[in-house]
């Protein structure tokens, strides 16, 4: 039985939902908005975390923003695509957890976001943590409480 299972909802943190570093897809603030258009259309994901060459968590970014800071007056300007960095176009004030934070505060957070980035004490990027991953637990939940 995983420690999810024998956990009660309130006594479960990120650390027991999360997916690592290593099983998400990213990019990086220098990098033209070409590669994370690229990464996001193959991925199908909306949104994927931005880092640094540190691997510290810097933001997040979407398609949408991207698709407008090319948009012209008549077309999609999209030779501008590799001329944009990353850092240009992404979402700075994204809310970050970390592996200790409680169920409770993670079913607040994802109210919002369909997914947080969880980091150390010093920034660095551990992995994200899910609406989805949220949901199956309280759902879970839902069929073995009384
Ligand atoms: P989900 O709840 O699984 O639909 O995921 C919600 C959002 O989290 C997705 O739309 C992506 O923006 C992000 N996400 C989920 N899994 C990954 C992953 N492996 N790599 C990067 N982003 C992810």
């Amino acid at each position: 039985m995983s420690s999810v299972l024998r956990k009660t909802l309130t006594d479960l943190t990120v650390g027991d939902l999360m997916i690592p570093a290593e099983k998400v897809a990213h990019v990086q603030e220098g990098n033209p908005i070409e590669h994370a258009l690229l990464v996001l259309v193959e991925s199908g994901y909306s949104s994927v975390p931005v880092l640094d060459l540190e691997y510290k968590f810097k933001g997040t970014i979407a398609k949408t923003p991207i698709l407008k800071s090319v948009m012209g007056m008549e077309r999609f300007e999209m030779e501008r695509l590799a001329e944009i960095k990353v850092e240009a176009v992404m979402q700075k004030d994204q809310p970050t957890l970390t592996e200790d934070t409680d169920f409770l505060t993670c079913l607040k957070v994802v109210i919002n976001h369909a997914f947080a980035c969880v980091t150390d004490e010093q920034g660095y990027f551990l992995g994200i943590l899910t609406r989805r991953a949220i949901l199956k637990e309280v759902n879970k939940s839902m069929y073995t409480t009384k």
